[in-house]
């Protein structure tokens, strides 16, 4: 695993999503007409339907962000590539598509319960009993 690359995708994306995060919340200041500018009826409720669909893609984002803010400090913390939650080995396929993973797929899919055969397939999986 290449720390040094999956530390420069992910200062790229966070780069990227915070400048998407921040066109999104800069937005209606700009975009928004000023009272005096076209004053319909119905305007506020288009825009108010708007601020909640902006409102919906900032949280996403803000997640996305937040899970690139949380590999990075994995990659400080020397953590990276561990599952967050198992503390096993998130997988290098796993890692080289989802560079932000900080989970495994069992856990990421909710399994945390049976999570104990992680690594089906793989090699070099140990049992320590
Ligand atoms: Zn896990």
């Amino acid at each position: 695993m290449d720390f040094e690359a999956a530390g420069e995708t992910l200062r790229a994306r966070r780069a990227a999503l915070q400048r998407e995060l921040h066109a999104l919340t800069a937005r209606p200041v700009e975009a928004t007409p000023s009272v005096s500018f076209g004053k319909r009826v119905g305007d506020g409720t288009t825009e108010a339907v708007e601020r909640i669909n902006t409102t919906a893609a900032a949280r996403s984002i803000a997640a996305s962000l937040a899970e690139a803010d949380r590999a990075l400090a994995k990659l400080e913390e020397g953590s990276y590539g561990l599952c967050d939650r198992c503390g096993k080995p998130i997988g290098d396929e796993r890692l080289e598509a989802i560079p932000w993973a900080t989970l495994c797929v069992a856990c990421a899919a909710g399994r945390a319960g049976d999570g104990r055969r992680v690594g089906t397939g793989s090699s070099g999986g140990e049992d320590d009993r």
